[in-house]
């Protein structure tokens, strides 16, 4: 087989792209090894009659070196990559739309499936900090999502299916390749530092393939990455928050976005099933796991600032009382609208002044800082062109406006 990687010039914006990546034609019912974990690569191996040593020597050709061609794989033998080749590929999803913004972020957009409902995307964000350049990976887990939430536009998309393990991890893969393309396999080297599954989807409804990638993820024979830099970021599907502490050890990050059940009814619907008191006793249990606790000393909340909505000093009084018996690292997001979307970003001096309140309260408290915007990579940005969110974001202009109204009244 010559190689895995499919990647059309075609894109969504009108640009021209162009790749280096080499180009494999369609092959009918071989299986991917791409989204295999270490065991599920040892079961294959074994049961095509081979010596299960040879998973972590193949995970280390194709997630270390980036090599997708069998024939590139040296210390297999030439009659096991003959039959490799034969019965199975290394393929990663399609991309078909390429960015790389003038800040240094990527953006890459994926076709999963037929027509334009069925495109992901995956961003990479690039900060400096203390230990140096960290480049942070926001990962997709499914196309749309179920969960509606009323300010995020995958969201407003509906739910289209779950990503298989090779797409997420996919993701991942191919932003490495994106900075190897044109080193040789002996110097190549992983360049992303930090996951955040943030993308499309909520991870914890597609457990099973985002586990099995996460455990990719960490493992040393493939990307080894600190579980503390690889972070699940989830609306709060509690009895999954459960699981994950059994299963796995990696930094939770829950979209919090409303102090009070009635607010958080509205913007987040799941609390309708899973009410705050049940998510903040899930965080408090997935600290206090018996795991190792250098991954689980806090849970990270995030809150998307929303004017008129959200910010108000009293908000930021019931967070305090709220989070006060979980550690907690609280990152502030201002809002990034989208087409229809019924709500407006707090101003700067809001978020500040927010801030400043739950400092004083001793939380640690961060403003995300907004990046990519010139190539619509903000979070909740992703995939923009969305075709049935219209109406969604009509009914829930009605709603806001009505709130702000009331707001205004109260003074
Ligand atoms: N479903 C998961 C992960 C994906 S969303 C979750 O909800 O946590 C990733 C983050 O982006 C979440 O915190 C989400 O609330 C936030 N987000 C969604 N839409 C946004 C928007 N328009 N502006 C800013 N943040 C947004
Ligand atoms: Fe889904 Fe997360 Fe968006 Fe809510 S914020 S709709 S859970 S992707």
């Amino acid at each position: 087989m010559s190689s895995a990687v499919v990647v059309s010039s075609e894109n969504l914006d009108g640009q021209q792209q162009s790749s280096s990546t080499p180009v494999i034609p369609a092959a009918e019912n071989k299986v991917n090894l791409l989204g295999m974990s270490r065991p599920e690569l040892e079961k294959f191996f074994e049961d095509i009659g081979e010596k299960k040593f040879r998973a972590g020597q193949v995970m280390k050709w194709i997630h270390q070196y980036f090599v997708t061609d069998f024939a590139e794989m040296t210390n297999i033998s030439g009659k096991l990559r003959a039959k490799l080749e034969q019965i199975c590929e290394i393929k990663a999803p399609e991309v078909v739309h390429r960015h790389y913004s003038k800040d240094g972020t990527r953006k890459w957009v994926f076709r999963v499936g037929e027509g334009a409902g069925s495109l992901v995307e995956t961003v990479l964000i690039p900060a400096e900090d203390k230990t140096g350049l960290r480049k942070t990976l926001c990962i997709s887990s499914q196309v749309g999502c179920a969960l509606d939430c009323s300010f995020c536009s995958t969201g407003k998309q509906g739910f289209q299916r779950d990503l298989t393990p090779d797409e997420i991890i996919g993701q991942l893969w191919m932003a490495n390749y994106s900075y190897m393309e044109e080193v040789p396999v002996a110097e190549r080297e992983r360049s992303v530092t930090n996951v955040v599954m943030m993308g499309m989807g909520e991870p914890l409804l597609n457990y099973d393939a985002v586990l099995s990638s996460m455990q990719i993820m960490l493992d040393d024979f493939a990307y080894g990455m600190s579980k503390r830099r690889v972070t699940l970021s989830t609306s709060g599907v509690v009895p999954k928050i459960d699981q994950l502490a059994k299963d796995i050890d990696v930094a939770l990050a829950i979209s919090l976005h409303a102090p009070n059940d009635e607010l958080r009814n509205e913007l987040v619907p799941i609390n309708k099933k899973y009410p705050l008191a049940q998510l903040i006793a899930a965080c408090q249990r997935y600290i206090a796991k018996d795991g190792n606790e250098s991954t689980r000393k806090h849970v990270t909340i995030e809150y998307v600032m929303l004017e008129g909505v959200n910010d108000q000093p009293e908000h930021a009084q019931q967070m305090i009382k709220l989070l006060k018996n979980l550690p907690s690292k609280i990152n502030l997001i201002p809002f990034n609208p989208f087409p229809h979307a019924p709500y407006g970003r707090s101003s700067r001096n809001r978020i500040i002044s927010f801030q400043k309140t739950l400092s004083d309260a001793g939380f640690v408290c961060t403003i995300r800082q907004t990046r990519g915007d010139d190539i619509d990579a903000a979070c909740g940005q992703l995939v923009g062109q969305v075709a049935d969110r219209t109406r969604r974001a009509e009914q829930w202009q009605k709603k806001v406006t009505q709130r702000q109204e009331i707001l205004r009244t109260q003074g």
